[in-house]
């Protein structure tokens, strides 16, 4: 980042003003965005990939961002949901609700069973998702005792503690001994994901949501030979995500869990204080 620039990437609003070139956003829209403002040209873009542009821009990084009254977006990256029943606190958690829909429906989850590794608020929305995209079996891990009860409240079939009892045993018990079809990793936790890499199902996917800060050390002989995937997310699928998204909102997902604290725009140190020491799910702030 270059300082001094507006952070914050994730909001909702209305619309006050256009440009004299913007078509089909209009004033009063209840917008939301994606953050990322791929280049459009590239070969990466011209592959239908712009989630992953190398020229990316990102608002609240290269741009003002949302910590403010008001926000100038380019139209393309406008997400109008205009439907009053999704509230605006809701309506300001697409980006990361995209982020987590990215990593859960990458493979398809209808029959299938799936870990998902860590529920802070992508994995709690991960729960949701699977319910909603028809997983056979949700198995959370997670060894916070308070988001170890949000899972089981949205949801989940079992929810364990890795740090109690062994994930590979655990995970194996609970998919008849062959493991799960998919793992999702939200945790970025180095003991979690080399766990979910003995446990996963041959033929199965491990998708990793969450940036581990070290680098992992990876038995490929022994992953490589059950035919197992690993796969990277990165940000939302421009446009795809987003319209998954709108589809789940019309199938009535219910993010409302997801917003745990409101707090005036002033108090933002206080939010970003309970997010950082995990006391929170998303803290919306109010200017
Ligand atoms: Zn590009
Ligand atoms: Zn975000």
């Amino acid at each position: 980042m270059h300082p001094p620039v507006v952070i914050g990437h994730e909001f909702s609003g209305e619309v006050v003003e256009t440009g004299s070139e913007v078509h089909t956003v209009n004033v009063g829209d209840r917008v939301s965005a994606e953050s990322h403002i791929p280049c459009n040209h590239c070969q990466i873009c011209h592959e239908g990939n712009r989630h992953v542009c190398p020229n990316t821009k990102c608002i609240g990084v290269h741009r003002d961002g949302c910590f403010a009254e008001y926000i100038a977006i380019p139209e393309e990256i406008a997400f109008v949901y205009n439907d009053p029943a999704l509230p605006w606190e809701q309506l300001a958690l697409m980006e990361p609700f995209g982020v987590s829909v990215h990593g859960m429906m990458d493979v398809p989850l209808a029959t299938k069973s799936v870990v998902i590794i860590g529920v802070g608020p992508l994995g709690q929305m991960g729960i949701l998702v699977a319910r909603l995209a028809g997983a056979a079996r949700i198995i959370v891990l997670e060894p916070n005792r308070e988001r170890a009860e949000t899972a089981r409240a949205l949801g989940a079939d079992a929810v364990n503690n890795p740090t109690a009892e062994d994930p590979v045993a655990a995970v194996k018990r609970l998919t008849d001994g062959y493991g799960p079809h998919v793992v999702v990793d939200f945790s970025g936790s180095a003991a979690g994901l080399s766990a979910a890499m003995r446990y996963l199902r041959p033929e199965g996917q491990l998708t990793c949501v969450a940036l581990p800060d070290q680098p992992i050390s990876v038995s490929i002989s022994d992953f490589g030979y059950r035919g197992c995937s690993i796969r990277g997310i990165a940000g939302r699928r421009i446009y795809e995500n987003w319209e998954q998204m709108r589809g789940l909102l019309a199938r009535g997902i219910d993010l409302s869990p997801i917003v745990s604290h409101v707090l005036p725009l002033d108090q933002f140190e206080r939010g970003l204080d309970m997010t950082e020491r995990g006391q929170c799910a998303k803290c919306i702030l109010i200017p």
